[in-house]
């Protein structure tokens, strides 16, 4: 079969550390052009935008959206009206709602919509998931705390309506969450932190449950300086469960069962060669349903106003 012929549509951040080269890693898949108003690679065919790339680019069978989620929509839509198969960064759009007819124009045009979770692919997530099956959990904490001017220095779009602010990492523990966990969750209560000079939250407490009254509680944090966090803590009938350093690594009490470097996107890629193979899509709404019960649920507070220092 012919590799699968991908442009990457913005080069920023997290198409350089990680897109980039895990297309060029994985079997059935080769980087075939980048479309990105200010940025190119050596080497790889560029334009300027997506509009420039399906008038007059290199044929491509398919794009990775790794552009901001307030104009994934419209790229995706019109990628998908041009035939082409679709990988959605997370999260999948900057609403709900937006989503859904992509779905419906990808099957209609006979196309793959693959919507990510790289979170889901790190190393321990899997192990978690087989291991809390056998298992009945009776509470979750999480912390994600992370420092924003580090992972994501000068980046305006994360603090504007649509970025989701602490959300945009947070959306990663809740993505894990809700693959290791079956059974559907849902927000309980959200205190929302806003900087005075922005339209996005900084830190956010949620509580969520299940049907049964799950307690898990959230915090999430962008102010985080020194150790940072990415861990989840389960009690369960079998003793404590953790899923640390973004579901690296995976503990029971004292034993370690999972200790692996990250290769979350090298799976990412085999999974859209994959869906794309067997003419299947791939998107589940369900952490962004969240995020966005919690905005509709969350109780907003204004903190002192966010500086980025770059
Ligand atoms: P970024 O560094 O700001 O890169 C996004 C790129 O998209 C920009 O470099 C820009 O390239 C293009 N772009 C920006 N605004 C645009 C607009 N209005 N219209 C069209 N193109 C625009 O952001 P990022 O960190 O890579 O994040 C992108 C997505 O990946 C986000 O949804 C984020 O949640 C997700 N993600 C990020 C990370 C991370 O660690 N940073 C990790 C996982 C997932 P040009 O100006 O050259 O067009």
């Amino acid at each position: 079969m012919n590799p699968l012929r991908i442009a990457i549509v913005g080069l920023g951040k997290i198409a350089r550390d990680q897109h980039v080269p895990a297309i060029v890693a994985t079997e059935g898949a080769v980087l075939t052009a980048v479309a990105s108003r200010n940025a190119s690679l050596a080497g790889v065919p560029h334009v300027a935008t997506l509009e420039d790339l399906l008038r007059a680019g290199p044929p491509v069978d398919a794009v990775a959206l790794c552009t901001p989620p307030q104009v994934r929509r419209a790229q995706a839509a019109m990628a998908l009206a041009a035939g082409k198969h679709v990988m959605l960064e997370k999260p999948p759009g900057a609403t709900v709602g937006e989503v859904k007819p992509l779905l419906t124009a990808a099957a209609a045009a006979g196309r793959t919509l693959f919507a990510t979770w790289h979170s889901r692919f790190a190393p321990a997530v899997e192990p978690a998931r087989r291991l809390l099956d056998g298992r009945r959990v009776t509470a979750v904490r999480i912390s994600w705390k992370e420092d924003v001017r580090v992972w994501h220095p000068g980046q305006a779009w994360i603090w504007q309506p649509g970025g989701l602010g602490v959300f945009d990492p947070g959306i990663n523990a809740l993505s894990i969450l809700t693959r290791i966990l079956p059974q559907p969750l849902f927000v309980t209560s959200a205190d929302l932190a806003f900087p005075a000079n922005r339209d996005a939250p900084i830190a956010a407490s949620l509580s969520l449950s299940d049907a049964k009254g799950l307690p898990i509680d959230a915090e999430l944090d962008f102010r985080q300086t020194g150790p940072q966090s990415w861990d989840i803590h389960l009690d369960t009938d079998g003793g404590p469960v953790t899923l640390s350093s973004g579901g690296a690594r995976l503990t029971t009490g004292a034993e370690q069962l999972v200790d692996a470097p990250e290769d979350e996107y090298a799976g990412l890629y085999r999974r859209f060669v994959a869906l794309v193979a067997a003419g299947e899509s791939d998107v589940d709404l369900a952490p962004l349903q969240l995020v966005a019960d919690a905005f509709m649920l969350g109780r907003r507070r204004t903190v002192e106003p966010f500086e980025d220092a770059t």
